[in-house]
């Protein structure tokens, strides 16, 4: 086959592990992202009760503040009583009590059932904790044998790119330059296979890009398995070979 051509599928082929090198190392490893996954829900489910939690409290506090100003309110009117002179004023001071005894009855009862909440929340969150725990101590020890495999994944990663360079040299600039300018349209590959299609009864060979599905002209065919220079689809543009003689 063209040199040429050979260089580009291996450099195909190296790009197309460096990348998945690349993506192992900064991602999360299929056998950890079904965990990863359980690990994260279950954080943001203890987020979300810690935060319940910590509203719980914040209103019983309020509830119970609002209690304290309304006893010393209460404390004041009932000092009051005695200096009144007149039947209005001791009838309105009798008024301020009440609405003050009623504030003071609603603050507890607010304080109450907030504090009713604040424990729920926290045996909730007791509970879920211990139920996470186990999740945990999983996840973290698969962290740890995930780090331990990052720097071979990283020695792969080097050995490519230095692999791709070595690639490029080989090949003429133009043909690199061809084959980036294809890549940057494809991210997913610049080359692609050309395959026959099976229809039965028929006397010539028909064959087709398998990345486009075009029909690959004849001629075309010819110039992939003797030509010197590099093929495109008509359609897509990506360089044809033959399977069988990637191999
Ligand atoms: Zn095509």
């Amino acid at each position: 086959m063209n040199q040429n051509l050979q260089n580009i599928l291996e450099l195909q082929s190296a790009l197309t592990r460096l990348s998945e090198a690349e993506q192992r190392l900064h991602g999360i490893p299929d056998w950890m992202r079904e965990l990863h996954e359980e690990h994260t829900t279950r954080q943001t489910e203890i987020q979300a009760l810690e935060e319940t939690a910590a509203e719980a409290a914040r209103q019983r506090r309020a509830a119970e503040a609002a209690v304290q100003d309304a006893q010393e309110k209460l404390k004041k009117y009932q000092q009051q009583i005695n200096k009144v002179s007149t039947q209005r004023e001791y009838g309105a001071l009798l008024q301020e009590i009440d609405t003050v005894k009623g504030q003071i009855s609603s603050g507890e009862e607010a304080a109450f059932s907030a504090l009713a909440q604040s424990e729920k929340s926290d045996q909730e969150l007791a509970t879920l904790r211990e139920s996470f725990r186990e999740i945990e101590e999983r996840y973290a020890a698969e962290m740890t044998r995930w780090e331990a495999e990052k720097p071979e994944v990283a020695r792969q990663v080097e050995e490519l790119k230095t692999r791709v360079a070595e690639l490029k040299t080989r090949l003429p600039r133009g043909i690199v330059a061809q084959f980036e300018r294809i890549l940057d349209r494809y991210p997913g590959g610049a080359t692609a296979p050309v395959r026959p299609i099976e229809r039965p009864g028929q006397k010539q060979r028909e064959w087709h890009c398998l990345a486009c599905n075009y029909r690959v002209r004849p001629q075309v065919v010819v110039e992939i398995r003797n030509g010197d220079s590099l093929v495109q689809c008509d359609s897509c543009k990506r360089i044809l070979y033959f399977e069988e003689e990637s191999a």
